[in-house]
């Protein structure tokens, strides 16, 4: 085999090797990026939960302050009304106590309606902060794992992008200029093909028998009138 073939040999699998890491690596960075949005999007939810419960613990306590409130006005309503000097007086305080009395009914009511809510939600906020504390620890340790295993793969490609300059450097500028073309053209390890019977096994177009014979021979390298890529045996 001559030099340029095994240097074109060389950088096309080499090129081969890096495209598939670089799918793996792409793989991963989609496995971390799904579940750090599912992380966050569960974080979020206990977030929501929490400021719902801080919302109606707020409400509850209003409520609270307010029926403390009516019921104070019903109680000296009573009072003076057990003080009324005329019947129109009487009547007015009545009317005022009545109403003080309803008001404390309502704030009762809604009192216990906002205490039921909060408790809802707490119980809602338990069951999911147990669930969360469930499922955290292997979206913890998948995320762990899948960030080694990026490291690795990146290293591993660094490695071998460095080879792949070597072998592009043993190569005269032609044939490089030509080989990052076909890269550029086809994609990564798809710049060169195979001989298969009289045809290019990339491209199928079948070949003259005279540059079958000049492939076979190997003393320059020839390239596929059709797709242009660099044949080899
Ligand atoms: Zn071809």
């Amino acid at each position: 085999m001559n030099e340029d073939t095994e240097n074109l040999k060389a950088a096309d699998e080499l090129d081969s090797e890096l495209s598939v890491i670089r799918l793996e690596i792409a793989r991963l960075q989609q496995i971390d990026k799904k579940i750090r949005t599912a992380v966050a999007a569960e974080k979020k939810k206990l977030a929501d939960l929490a400021q719902k419960i801080a919302q109606a613990e707020a409400a509850r306590r209003k409520f609270e302050s307010d029926l403390k409130h009516a019921e104070h006005k019903a109680r000296s309503s009573r009072e003076r009304l057990s003080q009324a000097r005329t019947p129109k007086e009487a009547e007015a305080l009545e009317h005022e106590a009545a109403g003080a009395e309803a008001e404390a009914a309502r704030l009762e009511e809604a009192t216990f309606s906002a205490l039921e809510t909060e408790e809802n939600l707490k119980a809602e906020n338990d069951r999911a902060t147990s669930a969360y504390e469930q499922w955290i620890p292997q979206q913890k340790e998948t995320i762990k794992r899948t960030q080694l295993m990026m490291e690795e793969k990146q290293s591993l490609a660094n490695d071998l992008e460095q080879e792949r300059i070597a072998a592009i450097n043993r190569m005269t500028t032609d044939l490089r200029d030509t080989y990052e073309w076909l890269v550029k053209e086809y994609g990564a390890g798809r710049a060169i093909s195979r001989l298969d019977g009289s045809s290019c096994s990339r491209c199928g177009n079948v070949l003259v028998p005279g540059l079958i014979d000049k492939v076979r021979h190997g003393e320059e390298q020839q390239r596929c009138p059709n797709c242009s890529r660099y044949l080899m045996l």
